[in-house]
């Protein structure tokens, strides 16, 4: 992102902000609610553009959203529910892109779709339904979905992993279990990745760099060792989960 802003109204959600990404790298994107963490992965997954300013993905200039690109970037999204397709099988669900592309044979999308689940340690689901399998493992089907190539994009594809909140609300041991799935589906699919989350140990387990979003800016941005010891204000306050310092109730 270069001097790139996001304007709702007179409302600016991003205000000239600046940022490079370097392959390979896993990042965490946080800030309190109504900050524009959302509207951040928005823009990457291409459901946005920028008001002004200029977003560039793996080098190339963003001027159409995602649904107008003929050769659109390899982002994927991970939402934070599974979102299956509950008429269709586990095996349709993963192999959904695949199938619908039609260009590769049945037998060789069902192996990728095999060792995608294999990624995430799922066996002998694939010709279940989404409402056969408990909460945790559709959510692991959600990710086997995420690790599923284009068939175009084989050879040194690094693809751009997003994660909105993938632990929010979840017990520390459910936490570790997706937390140990986001850094090995990043690794599997040799990508970089952006996590939203409030969620401490999701933020020290995912990321190697952290980034404070607050007022339209990136406040604050660091490795995670800065992270645990800066006395940013900003970060502070997130850390101590304060009332007093620099972030105050934002109400739009
Ligand atoms: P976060 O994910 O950090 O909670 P969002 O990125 O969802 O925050 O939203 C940031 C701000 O942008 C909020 O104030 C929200 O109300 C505003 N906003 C988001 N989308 C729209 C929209 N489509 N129209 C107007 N305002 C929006
Ligand atoms: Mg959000």
């Amino acid at each position: 992102m270069s001097d790139l802003t996001v304007r709702w109204g007179s409302l600016s959600v991003l205000d000239t902000v600046d940022l490079v990404m370097k392959p390979g790298e896993r990042l965490a994107l946080i800030g309190p609610s109504g900050a524009g963490k959302s509207t951040v992965l928005r823009l990457l997954a291409g459901l946005l553009l920028p008001s002004s300013g200029d977003l560039k993905l793996f080098g190339n200039k963003q001027t159409y959203k995602r649904i107008d690109q003929s050769d659109p970037p390899d982002v994927r999204l991970v939402f934070q529910n599974p979102a299956l397709l509950g008429s269709l099988t586990v095996e349709e669900n993963v192999g959904f892109l695949l199938m619908r592309g039609g260009r590769l044979k049945g037998t060789e999308i069902k192996e990728r779709v095999m060792s995608c689940l294999e990624a995430v340690d799922l066996y002998d689901v694939a010709d279940k339904f989404p409402g056969q399998l408990s909460g945790g493992m559709q959510k692991r089907v959600s990710f086997a979905r995420a690790l599923i190539n284009a068939p175009d994009k084989e050879r040194d594809s690094m693809p751009l992993m997003l994660y909105d909140e993938p632990t929010a609300g979840l017990d520390p041991v459910a936490c570790t279990r997706i937390e140990d799935l986001i850094v090995k589906t990043t690794q599997v699919a040799m990508g970089c990745s952006v996590v939203v989350s409030h969620v401490r140990s999701t933020i020290e387990h995912c990321a190697e760099r952290v980034v404070m979003i607050y007022g339209g800016k990136f406040q604050w941005n660091g490795s995670i060792e800065d992270f645990r010891q800066t006395n940013n204000p900003y970060v502070e306050q997130f850390r101590s989960g304060s009332l007093q310092g620099p972030m105050q109730h934002i109400e739009h």
